[in-house]
């Protein structure tokens, strides 16, 4: 199984290489040249086996130049008891509501409590096995920018990950209490975590600059290391990810919720279009799929998108109370038109060129048609997504974070536009505790303590809901990393933290 580019047909690679590059030279995202079919009977088989076995079989699948040893490897130690609080990383919680079937699918049990620790705790043990077949031997020193989320859950991946250093660089006022206090206080002898003075934009430019100054390359070759990125355009990030939508359909086969060959609808509330996609591979490979919702917030430039062809990124930026999905350049969304045109890098290249020229570009008449067939795209702002909270929570006792609300209020617009009623598996990506305070004024209406913490408490006093022990237990963390810096000055942080003159 090897890789093509979503920009140059003539771009082959393995899928180690797709994996310790990222992102291909002329700016294309890797994508499989050919995707593994599973019959109904796969997928039986599949349901006998446990998470891990699942993981084991697709990983082998898609990665031809991995032994079975090095999968099996991975996944054993990203995927244990340990780190997801119980054999099943990605439990489903059922909720019948009304007409609808709701399979609440939480992807949130990781060590960071967001649904990135799905592919973040496996990438590292998939990127080193990668390097050591393309760069062998070297160091690999990963960089990241990060408005919060994925910042910590990449701490948390490579900590103590042999043949790594990684280093996150965060905007001093651009992350939440929690986040900051997630990302000062990490564990690790190879982790190093720094304040940029500026926003996330300013962070994320000041890493695209080192990642691509040829000084500071020359100088790490010479000391056996090479950068790397975590970035969730990496296709070692996105596999992770497949994984789990076969598994939530076994788990509903085996515990009686779906027949074999029954249709589910996939709803995601989505950013980067990741997660959404992964849903659109696995159905590719057979996993009966009737419908996938792709659920925003105030940003819904992927709802214009689905609704008229037309992706638009010039508009308003909002900053929400789901703030994971506060995106208006999905980068994922070039592997779905790359599909759609089957294969039409050409195509995909214009397209994309137009967006960084423009701002915009529409989709041919066909792919639009291809979209109708298989998406519907909503939004739901953050007043609706508070409502959403407190109504799920009266309702059906069930709590939920203010991105899962997104994804369940567009489901519910769908099923009232079109009455259909297929079962759903709703991906639920953070834990409700992740976002306390937009969560607990949805369930309270007291007025709310000042501080994270006393927050956190309330929520569980009043919801009789266990804090996840990762976040309990930050309270008493030690504070590690306390280094702001300005985005000039990141060179040298960089250079001075790996000891390199
Ligand atoms: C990253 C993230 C999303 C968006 O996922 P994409 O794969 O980027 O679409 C949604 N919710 C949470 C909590 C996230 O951290």
């Amino acid at each position: 199984m090897n890789y093509n580019s979503t920009r140059n047909k003539s771009t082959v690679v393995t899928a180690s290489q797709a994996i310790a590059q990222g992102i291909s030279e002329e700016g294309g995202l890797f994508v499989p040249q050919s995707l593994p079919k599973y019959s109904l009977e796969d997928i039986k088989a599949l349901a006998a086996e446990d998470y891990r076995g699942r993981a084991k079989k697709i990983f082998a699948d898609f990665l031809g130049d991995f032994t079975e040893q090095e999968i099996s490897e991975s996944v054993d130690a990203a995927y244990t008891a340990e780190k997801f609080g119980s054999e099943n990383p990605a439990p489903i919680s059922y909720i019948e509501s009304g007409n609808t079937k709701m399979s609440v699918l939480e992807l949130w049990h990781g060590p960071t409590c967001a649904f990135k620790d799905m592919a973040l705790q496996i990438l590292p043990h998939l990127l080193t096995k990668s390097l050591s077949k393309t760069y062998s031997g070297k160091e690999a020193v990963i960089l990241v920018a990060t408005s919060g989320d994925t910042g910590k859950a990449a701490l948390e991946g490579f900590k103590d990950v042999d043949g790594t250093r990684i280093m996150v660089f965060y905007p001093v006022n651009g992350v939440s209490p929690m986040q900051k206090r997630q990302m000062a206080t990490q564990k690790g002898g190879n982790v190093s975590v720094v304040a940029i003075e500026g926003n996330f934009d300013d962070a994320q430019t000041g890493v695209k600059k080192i990642f691509t100054n040829s000084d500071i390359k020359a100088k790490l070759a010479e000391n056996n290391k090479l950068f790397s990125s975590a970035n969730s355009i990496n296709w070692g990030r996105l596999l992770p990810q497949v994984v789990y939508y076969f598994s939530a359909y076994c788990d509903m086969l085996n515990e009686g919720k779906i027949a074999p060959g029954d249709k589910i609808n996939v709803v995601v509330p989505t950013g980067n279009f990741g997660n959404i996609l992964a849903s659109f591979y696995a159905m590719n490979m057979g996993l009966p799929v009737n419908k996938f919702i792709c659920a925003s917030n105030s940003n819904n430039v992927l709802t214009d998108f689905i609704k008229t062809g037309t992706y638009d990124k010039q508009r308003k930026f909002y900053t929400t109370i789901s703030p994971s999905m506060d995106i208006l350049v999905s980068s994922n969304l070039e592997r779905l038109l790359y599909h759609l045109t089957d294969g039409n890098a050409e195509k995909v290249a214009g397209w994309m060129a137009q967006l960084s020229g423009e701002g915009r570009y529409t989709v041919d008449e066909d792919v639009k048609a291809k979209l109708d067939a298989l998406f519907y795209g909503g939004f739901c702002d953050d007043e609706n997504t508070q409502k959403t909270i407190s109504e799920l929570y009266k309702e059906e006792n069930y709590l939920c974070d203010t991105h899962t609300a997104v994804a369940v209020n567009v489901y519910k617009q769908y099923v009232a536009e079109t009455n259909d009623t297929t079962p759903a598996v709703i991906a639920s990506t953070a834990s409700p505790y992740k976002f306390a305070k937009s969560v607990l004024e949805a369930v309270c209406s007291d007025e709310l303590p000042a501080d994270e913490f006393a927050m956190v408490e309330e929520l569980s006093a009043k919801t009789k809901t266990p804090v996840p022990a990762p976040l309990a237990s930050l309270r008493d963390a030690q504070v590690r990393f306390t280094l702001e810096c300005s985005v000039d000055e990141m060179p040298k942080v960089v250079l001075e933290s790996l000891s390199i003159k």
